[in-house]
């Protein structure tokens, strides 16, 4: 776990964020890192997919704004995206449902993160062995990889790789520094993960990091959660993971004046 935390203040280093998507960023970072390493030039993600499929088939606009991207830009690495591609997409579309999905008797889950969230719920858990979905995918890898990590359950990246533990701890002062920073004019997600967000803005600041100026306020804004230069192409601000920055989250302490500080 201590090699994970350290994994995880480098990607707040490197990434210049204390976006909570690092948890499952530093995933994607560690695999292209290693990718790298091992003299590969090129990776491919299927990170469009989600959104693809979210807009019934439509063509995905050019300005996706994938975390993939930026990580493979800043290690120098060439990116591709099947799913942007048309031909890809077809050959998608033109499956049936029985190519995809299949009842499989094995001894693990298919969904680790329904199974996390049934352990959150008063429902029971699922009975090991249902439906494997990512047919295709898993299929085209026979014989390449392991069957133990073909048939890997299919989790999000920061529960696939256990990197949401991480928000354990993340900040030991607790609800005094959560207020102390929203008093100072800083905003953090309202969520159960509120501690862990205020927990990554804690590393970000002892790494020496503040976030961006906003040099062109014709093409950029600051953001409304952190101050930090946000272009204007996009609806979420990379140095908070604000979103959307242009406005702040509910604020928790009613009646405290929150000043939002000013940059230049
Ligand atoms: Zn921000």
């Amino acid at each position: 776990m201590s090699d994970a935390r350290a994994f995880l203040e480098k990607t707040v280093s490197f990434m210049q964020s204390y976006d909570l998507g690092l948890l499952s960023d530093m995933v994607v970072y560690a695999c292209m890192e290693k990718a790298k390493e091992n003299g590969i030039t090129t990776v491919r993600t299927g990170d469009p997919a989600d959104e693809y499929f979210e807009m019934g088939g439509a063509d995905i606009p050019g300005k996706l704004h994938l975390q993939s991207e930026r990580i493979a830009t800043r290690l120098g690495l060439n990116i591709d995206h099947p799913y942007s591609k048309k031909e890809v997409r077809e050959i998608a579309q033109n499956l049936r449902r029985e190519d995809n999905m299949m009842y499989i008797n094995t001894d693990v889950p298919s969904d680790q993160y329904q199974q996390y969230e049934r352990s959150r719920s008063s429902e029971p858990p699922i009975e090991p062995g249902y439906v494997w979905t990512k047919l295709t995918l898993r299929r085209a890898v026979y014989g390449i990889l392991p069957n133990d990590v073909i048939y890997g359950m299919k989790a999000p990246l920061q529960y696939g790789a256990w990197t949401y533990k991480l928000t354990n701890g993340l900040n030991d002062d607790g609800e005094d520094s959560i207020l102390k920073l929203e008093q100072e004019g800083l905003s953090f997600w309202e969520t159960l993960d509120k501690g862990a967000h205020v927990g990554l803005y804690l590393i970000y600041k002892k790494a020496g990091l503040t976030p961006p100026l906003v040099m062109d306020a014709q093409t950029q804004y600051a953001c409304s959660w952190c101050a930090g230069a946000v272009e204007r192409s996009v609806d979420i601000c990379y140095t908070c993971g604000g979103n959307p920055p242009y406005e702040k989250p509910k604020i928790r302490s009613p009646g405290k004046d929150i000043k939002i500080r000013k940059v230049i």
